[in-house]
């Protein structure tokens, strides 16, 4: 039978970095990574916003982004891949004064954390981005080392970084779709084709099929697919400086620089979960009008095209990290809630550290055990999700 050390389970941008960060310590461990699709980066990763920011209410979040962020101003020189990471910064605007309350504190935890984030006056954003309607607004916050990057180039820069390297092999159209578990510790993966290998981890990277791969192995991750679309406009005269990932706080609409025009998102919180991919035509509207709301001169833009992804949700909107009770060598990577490419790098590290080290080294994610769901206890959930 085939042998792995390590079996990683999807080749999207967290599969890629697990495996890029496995092989960067060098040990000799065999890590096989097996993808359903033809090709690496095919899931939800390449239809991402593209967001990186620092901006988070809960203190592990930051900590994966600061570990990232600073991983992803590295990235290219380091792997010697194509990555430009456009650190314009994310701009959050609240028109209330109790979520201006709420973010004051949360700009507290941030700075207490290092991120270079700060306060502005509806005045000083109107300076800065004067295609911003201001004259309602109570505040925003600005971090300038935030921004947006290419996912699908994160993800062939992990990839091919690990191409020459012995110790770790791609397989695709190679769906799992058994997991070994035999006293307690996972033994091997099944394939489509019917064949085993056997290995001592396995790593659940599968994105919005995270659940999915779990209850192969037993394993109940509560952990959904929830559907996302996104909008781009064609080139847009009137805003001609690239800008930052702005955010509306009372929407949730979101925008960013894109092709010379801008791409527009705004959750609908009455989406249910499930794998519908279509595109969400009839919300388009209500994106406009977020739109408008926020930037008037968007009457004269025109959208290009639009497209449809999942988010893998959980009940507090943080991932699920780690070993879960019951099945040794079982590692979650997923449950993400629309934050998986900025927490890659850090993922992969953690991953790596949990594998080689026995646990996480680098950054406390404990509060991102699975047993969280199962303790009872209060969930602290994350709230600057969009
Ligand atoms: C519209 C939208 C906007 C987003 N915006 C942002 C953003 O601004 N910033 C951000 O950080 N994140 C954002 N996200 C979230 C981000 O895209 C995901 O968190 C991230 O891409 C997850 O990466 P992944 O590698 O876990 O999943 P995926 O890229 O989905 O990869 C999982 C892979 O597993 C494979 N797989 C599944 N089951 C099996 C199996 N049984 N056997 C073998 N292979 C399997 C799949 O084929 C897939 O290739 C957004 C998502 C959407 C949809």
């Amino acid at each position: 039978m085939e042998t792995a050390d390590v079996v990683v389970v999807g080749a999207g941008v967290i599969g890629t970095s697990v495996a890029y960060h496995l092989a960067q310590r060098n040990t000799g461990l065999k890590v096989l990574v097996l993808e359903k699709e033809k090709a690496p980066c095919t899931g939800s990763t390449p239809l991402s916003a593209g967001g990186i920011r620092q901006q988070f209410t809960t203190e592990v979040n930051i900590r994966l982004s600061r570990y990232s962020v600073d991983f992803y101003e590295r990235m290219a020189e380091e792997l010697g891949c194509v990555f430009d990471f456009e650190q314009e910064g994310y701009l959050f605007v609240t028109a209330q004064e109790a979520t201006a309350a709420r973010v004051r504190e949360n700009v507290a935890l941030q700075t207490s954390l290092g991120v270079p984030v700060e306060i502005l006056t509806p005045a000083q954003i109107a300076e800065r981005w004067s295609f911003l309607k201001t004259d309602d607004l109570v505040l925003g916050t600005f971090c300038g080392t935030d921004g947006y990057a290419d996912p699908y180039e994160a993800t062939m820069g992990f990839y091919q970084a690990v191409k020459r390297c012995p110790d770790v092999h791609y397989r695709f159209a190679t769906p799992v779709t058994g997991i070994q578990v035999e006293g307690g510790k996972v033994r091997g993966v099944t394939l489509d084709s019917g064949s085993q290998i056997s290995c001592q981890w396995v790593i659940d990277c599968a994105g919005p099929w995270l659940r999915e791969v779990g209850l192969l192995a037993g394993i109940e991750i509560p952990a959904f697919p929830v559907r996302r679309c996104l909008w781009n406009t064609e080139p847009f005269e009137p805003i001609k400086q690239k800008i930052p990932l702005t955010i509306d706080m009372e929407t949730g609409f979101y925008t960013r620089s894109e092709s010379g025009g801008l791409m527009l998102g705004l959750a609908n919180p009455a989406e249910p979960t499930g794998f519908n991919n279509l595109l969400d035509d009839d919300w388009l509207p209500e994106v406009i009008e977020a739109a408008m709301a926020r930037i008037p001169c968007l009457e004269q833009a025109e959208i290009s095209r639009g497209w449809a992804g999942h988010y893998s949700t959980t009940p507090d909107h943080l991932p699920v990290l780690g070993p879960v009770p019951g099945v040794a060598g079982f590692l979650s990577a997923g449950g993400f809630s629309g934050h998986g490419f900025m927490h890659a790098p850090a993922t992969g590290l953690l991953m790596a550290e949990w594998v080689l080290d026995g646990g996480p080294q680098t950054i406390d994610v404990s509060s991102l055990s699975i047993e969280r769901f199962a303790s009872g206890a209060e969930l602290v959930a994350e709230h600057n999700v969009i």
